[in-house]
């Protein structure tokens, strides 16, 4: 996607360890327009495919999430972090290890959410070593539900997670895919 690969180049910032701040367009400030072009572009790419609901993991996805599924007119969950009193225990749950905090984590979607039969689109920010695509897989296979494909907004395609999920059949879309990343600059495929 042009706007989005020109926008990481110009304002996009590398981290040590890999990361790739995008906080002032993607997952802290966002600009709601590029959000608006994200959401067509997914659209575009899945609009052979019955979608019924759009997950994703906060907080980043979120926004994006949003974004798809308006195009779709579905509704979007997003995976919990953290176990709100108000959540209930009726839970699907499973463990996802965080690249950028280097910690396992819990993240919970109440199983009224999810529901057997349903297909899903799991849309995120970043892909880096797929942890957390593999996270909300395994959140819609637990329901019975059918996983669509993942979207990406970036695949850092210099980690694993972008092969880990075509080996196992998912079919992936990556809006701007990053071919090596240092502090001299950013290279994009
Ligand atoms: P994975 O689970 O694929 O290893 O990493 C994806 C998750 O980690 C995403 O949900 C994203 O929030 C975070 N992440 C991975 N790499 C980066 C990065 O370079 N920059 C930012 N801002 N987040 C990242």
């Amino acid at each position: 996607m042009k706007t989005l690969k020109e926008r990481i180049l110009k304002d996009g910032k590398v981290l040590d360890g890999n990361i790739l701040k995008v906080d002032s367009f993607i997952n802290h400030q966002v600009d709601y327009k590029l959000m608006d072009d994200i959401g067509d572009e997914i659209y575009r790419r899945f609009v052979d495919c019955k979608v019924d609901k759009v997950l994703t993991i906060e907080t980043s996805g979120i926004p994006a999430a949003y974004s798809v599924a308006r195009k779709f007119d579905v509704p979007f969950v997003f995976a919990k972090k953290k176990l709100s009193g108000n959540i209930g225990d009726d839970l699907f749950s499973t463990e996802v290890f965080s690249y950028t905090k280097s910690c396992l984590y819990k993240v919970v979607v109440s199983k009224k959410y999810l529901t057997q039969g349903e297909n899903i689109l799991v849309v995120d920010d970043f892909l880096a070593n797929g942890q957390a695509a593999l996270g909300m897989i395994d959140l819609v296979e637990q329901s019975g539900a059918n996983v669509v494909g993942v979207a990406a907004l970036i695949e850092k395609a210099f980690q694993d997670g972008g092969n880990i999920l075509r080996e196992k059949g998912y079919r992936l879309e990556a809006l701007a895919s990053i071919e090596k990343m240092d502090v001299e600059g950013i290279k994009i495929k």
